[in-house]
Formats: C-alpha cells, sequence, structure tokens
C-alpha cells in the first residue's frame, strides 16, 4: 500500500491547528511539522490545494465583541489568512516544495490573486497551491472556501485537519463519553446538527458530492495514511452514495 488513492486534495487546516500549545499566533514548530507531512504526500505525487484558517490571529467574531463592524471584522480575519498563508509558504519552500500562493483579496505585491485555471495549472505543475483570504467575502469561512476551492478544481477530497480524531456525537474535549462516526452522511451531520463545518460548507461538499474525511492533524502521518488509503478519522459521504 504505498500507492496514493488520490490524484488531487484539498487540505483544510485551521489557524487553531497552527498555534499547538500556545494561545495565539504561529508555533514555528508545529508548522515545520505540518509543512514535512504536506512535504510527504507531495513527494508521492499527489496534487496539494491548500486552504488556511486564520483563528490564531483573528476571528470576526471577537471583533463584534470589541465593537468592530462584523464586515471590518471580517476582512480583518480574511487578511490574518493570509500571514498564516505566507509562513506555511515559507517554511515548504524552504523544504524544497515549489509553492504557490493565490489569494481571494488581490494583494498582487505578494501573492497571486485566485485565478482558477491558474491554479489548476500550477497543481498539474507540481506546485502546492496554498489559498489565502477565504473567499474574499465577509460573513463565510474558510471552511466554505475549502469547500468552493476543492469544488473548484475538482479535488477528489477535503481532508480536514483539526484537533480531535474524527467526528463525534458531542464534543469529546467536553464529553469524555461521546461516540465517534466512522462515516456518516452530509444529511446526517445537517439532522444532528454536528459541527463538522458550518452548514454553507457542508452543503456545497453535499452538493458536489465532494467526500470530507475529518482527522486529527496532530497525529504525525495521519495525513500519509489517508493519502495511502488507510481509514483514518470520520469519512463524510453523501446518502446516495454506498458506503
Ligand atoms: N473569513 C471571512 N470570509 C471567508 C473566510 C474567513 O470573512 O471567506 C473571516 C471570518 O471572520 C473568520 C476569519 O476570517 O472568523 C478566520 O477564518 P476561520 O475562522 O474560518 O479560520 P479557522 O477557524 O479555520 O482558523
Amino acid at each position: 500500500m504505498n500507492q496514493p488513492i488520490y490524484k488531487r486534495i484539498l487540505l483544510k487546516i485551521s489557524g487553531e491547528a497552527l498555534m499547538g500549545e500556545r494561545g495565539y499566533g504561529i508555533d514555528p514548530s508545529v508548522l515545520n511539522r505540518l509543512a514535512d507531512e504536506i512535504k510527504e504526500v507531495h513527494e508521492l505525487g499527489v496534487q496539494v490545494g491548500i486552504v488556511i484558517g486564520g483563528g490564531n490571529i483573528y476571528r470576526g467574531v471577537d471583533a463584534v465583541a470589541e465593537g468592530i463592524d462584523k464586515v471590518v471584522g471580517d476582512q480583518m480575519g480574511m487578511l490574518a489568512t493570509v500571514i498564516n498563508a505566507l509562513a506555511l509558504q515559507n517554511v515548504l519552500e524552504k523544504k524544497g516544495v515549489m509553492t504557490r500562493l493565490q489569494t481571494a483579496i488581490v494583494m498582487e505585491q505578494i501573492a497571486e490573486p485566485f485565478i482558477r485555471r491558474r491554479a489548476i495549472r500550477h497543481l498539474e505543475k507540481g506546485r502546492v497551491v496554498i489559498f489565502a483570504a477565504g473567499t474574499g467575502n465577509p460573513y463565510f469561512t474558510t471552511d466554505t472556501a475549502a469547500a468552493l476551492r476543492a469544488v473548484e478544481i475538482k479535488a477528489d477530497v477535503i481532508l480536514k485537519g483539526t484537533r480531535v480524531d474524527g467526528v463525534y456525537d458531542s464534543d469529546p474535549e467536553k464529553n469524555p463519553s461521546a461516540v465517534k462516526f466512522e462515516q456518516i452522511s452530509y444529511l446526517d451531520i445537517l439532522k444532528l446538527d454536528l459541527k463538522v463545518m458550518d452548514l454553507t460548507a457542508i452543503t456545497l461538499c453535499r452538493e458536489n458530492s465532494l467526500p470530507i474525511i475529518v482527522f486529527n492533524m496532530n497525529v504525525p502521518g495521519n495525513l500519509k495514511r489517508i493519502v495511502l488509503g488507510e481509514n483514518v478519522g470520520t469519512r463524510v459521504y453523501h446518502e446516495n452514495e454506498i458506503s
């Protein structure tokens, strides 16, 4: 089992995943490990797109609490994702992985604008493409950006890296008897109101039958295991699909 089962993946990394044990910002050792893991799957010949969050630096909801308008707060949050993306790009390039950074908000001095066809071309040429600034619109999340970019670049799967092992019936960090699903349909996620991704993201994946694998990004080697076809985390599938 050393042939990847996916040709093209979209990896979603939350901002929180980058801060490790710190309360804020980026932990260089975590970033370094993530980059190693991405390099590993890239070396298997898998085309890798990445959407990165910004919650380790700024979230729109915090802004509202601080008296900043929601839209402005969301714009600040989107800029936070660009900071993370620049850091990840830099570490990957230092490890010899060719990358391109595309942003949904134009900032040409530091990154390419998001152009779908160009992104696909980069992937075909073996460059890791990092998509930053979310969807470019307020009132969305980077989970929705991940679903959108995955559909646009025709990824085979979204791999959502989190701090827990997969999808549980309740929050495993709060409830020790929470039960993990090996797999679950989009519809059941919606029905049970499970907080896997926001509803917009789940709906977009469901409408386009795009599978999601939710897995623990803090377990070294998980990303590679998934790409090589091991059952890691929870697979989210369409209810019409024979699972
Ligand atoms: N955001 C936005 N539109 C998007 C994506 C993100 O307005 O398309 C803002 C939103 O304020 C969000 C912040 O950017 O709180 C950071 O993104 P997110 O919370 O999704 O990051 P993560 O939880 O993955 O770290």
